[in-house]
């Protein structure tokens, strides 16, 4: 099981995240993404190489 984290300070709101993501696990929320899915991620790291910032961190747990 995978713990998703956006740091938000660093989340630009492209909203890329939401795009790739095949699983669902973000929404935007005040034009930030929030990871309100983190359950769901199969690690495919689709998010990690298309978020202009490197704000997703991605934690096995
Ligand atoms: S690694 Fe893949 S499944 Fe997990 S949050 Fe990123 S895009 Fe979604």
């Amino acid at each position: 099981m995978y713990i998703v984290t956006v740091d938000a300070e660093k989340c630009d709101g492209s909203a890329k995240c939401v795009d790739v993501c095949p699983q669902g696990v973000f929404e935007m929320e005040d034009n930030k993404s929030v990871p309100v899915n983190s359950d769901e991620c199969i690690y495919c790291e689709s998010c990690l190489s298309e978020c202009p910032t490197g704000a997703i961190t991605i934690t096995e747990v």
